[in-house]
């Protein structure tokens, strides 16, 4: 049974890198009919907080990534936040101690620096040194008498670690690259390097997805569990992937404090969690080489780790959005409908709750799925159907109004008056008999109108728009613009 886990520390605002990990791990988790496990690694106390920890689980909510072991769910290997599990590190680190896999270092960080320099500055490896590694027990007892503080550090094999990733195939990394390393402050409290692959090994995970920037932790993980499979703590060692890194604009790594990085601009701009999942499926991994839009069940019954790609992915906002675009497009119209409530209501929508009008929208909704590229350009675009006077913009006026408006508004008011309301063809028609009697094409002499009854110079087909409105409102605001 495959077993992959999402672990993030509940730190910040969730990013995009930080889904697109999630995602693929869910992906091959559904795809192998495995188990997708859900754990937090909140065990900096100063930096993670529950706001960010319940961001998480929401936003992962919102995305259709569903975990069968986790928070809420719970599940054989409860508590799924590390925050819960001290005790169990704190066993581990102790026999750990005790089989002689892991040592006190008594180093101060002064000491560490000055040996670290002057490594550096002969040509020699800067990482610990192994100062501590076999003290005896006299030294260690001199050590305490002074007062020093010690850290746990463990104790790295002094043979090359080996082991195949699922994107880079074999990587082989040398002890004076992994020096031993530590694993419980000062303080006793656990870090990373422990909490993460003892959670792994208790959890069983068997497949472990990660980004790029985690990689050099895999050797010292492959070494750690080693000895917890020595201890009998750990089964087997689970294979590890890479997924590649995420560029940004500039070709700069993306960062998580980077905006375009952040996951709630997308949700609040209005994508769709299919048409987002459908672009970041393809940050580090491909559905064909002709086909870039595709549904999520679609990609679940592609995915394999062994399609990722070990080059960076770069993050194109264009292509995110004409793919959400085409998203948009493949729901049925009241799915549409439903996707666009929330912008449809205050704190987005300016109009009052009661002159929303359901027929008007429902009319106009097919219009908009057409067009739009993110949902929360819906609420400017209907505007005009529920506010009682249209917004108004100077430059957008006074971009539209240029030669005679008046003249040509004053005839295309009689023609639309006399035409069959029934029929938007008919509306072209006399906004078209219009402009060909002021020596105008369509285009021309449909701005002044657009402008006078929506207030906007772009928007949705407008006569379409008007038979929504009505002749009445369209009418009236067409008198005012002329007043
Ligand atoms: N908590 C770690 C992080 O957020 C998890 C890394 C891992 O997947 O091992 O980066």
């Amino acid at each position: 049974n495959i077993r992959v886990r999402f672990c993030p520390s509940p730190t910040g605002n969730p990013h995009v890198g930080l889904v697109r990990t999630a995602l693929f791990n869910w992906a091959f988790a559904r795809h192998n009919q495995g188990t997708m496990v859900f754990r937090i690694e909140d065990t900096d106390a100063a930096r993670d907080s529950e706001e960010s920890y319940n961001q998480l689980l929401d936003s992962l909510k919102w995305l259709g990534l569903d975990w069968d072991e986790g928070p809420e769910v719970g599940g054989p290997h409860a508590p799924y936040r590390q925050s819960q599990r001290m005790d169990i590190y704190k066993d581990v680190a102790a026999k750990l101690l005790a089989g002689g896999y892991a040592y006190p270092c008594y180093c101060t960080t002064e000491e560490l620096d000055e040996r670290r320099e002057a490594a550096r500055a002969a040509g020699r490896p800067s990482g610990y040194d192994g100062h501590c590694r076999d003290l005896t027990d006299e030294q260690k007892a001199a050590y305490e008498a002074e007062g020093r503080a010690s850290i746990v550090r463990f104790r790295m094999p002094d043979e090359p670690i080996t082991f195949t990733d699922l994107v880079r195939g074999e990587l082989t990394f040398t002890p004076e690259n992994v020096p031993d390393y530590g694993i419980l402050r000062a303080n006793g409290a656990p870090l990373y390097t422990l909490v993460n692959p003892v959670d792994d090994a208790l959890m069983e995970i068997t497949h472990v997805l990660r980004g790029e920037d985690l990689l050099s932790s895999t050797p010292r993980q492959v070494a750690l569990y080693k000895a917890l499979i020595e201890l009998g703590i750990a089964k087997e060692i689970p294979s590890f992937g890479h997924l590649p890194y995420v560029m940004g604009e500039g070709n700069k790594k993306l960062s998580k404090r980077d905006p375009q990085a952040s996951l709630n601009l997308y949700r609040e701009r209005g994508f769709l969690p299919e048409g987002l999942l459908n672009y970041l499926s393809l940050l580090g991994w491909s559905f064909s080489a002709d086909q870039d839009l595709f549904t999520i069940p679609e990609m679940v019954a592609k995915f394999d780790i062994a399609d990722v790609n070990a080059n960076p992915a770069r993050f194109d906002l264009k292509k995110a959005e004409s793919i959400n675009a085409d998203h948009i497009r493949m729901l049925k119209v009241e799915d549409f409908a439903a996707a666009c409530e929330p912008w449809l209501q205050a704190p987005h929508a300016p109009w009052a709750p009661e002159d929303f009008d359901k027929a008007a929208w429902e009319a106009i909704a097919p219009h908009a799925q057409t067009r739009l590229t993110v949902l929360s350009d819906i609420t400017a675009n209907v505007d005009f159907l529920f506010l009682s006077e249209p917004v108004f913009d100077q430059p957008s006026w006074d971009k539209a109004m240029k030669g005679e408006p008046a003249a040509l508004l004053t005839t295309a008011r009689e023609k639309l008056e006399a035409a069959d309301w029934s029929d938007p063809e008919s509306l072209k028609n006399a906004v078209l008999a219009a402009g060909e009697a002021h020596g105008l094409k369509l285009g021309k002499a449909q701005a002044p109108v657009r402008v006078a009854v929506t207030g906007r110079t772009v928007g949705l087909p407008l006569f379409e728009s008007l038979e929504i409105l009505g002749k009445e409102k369209t009418l009236t605001r067409i008198d005012a613009a002329l007043a």
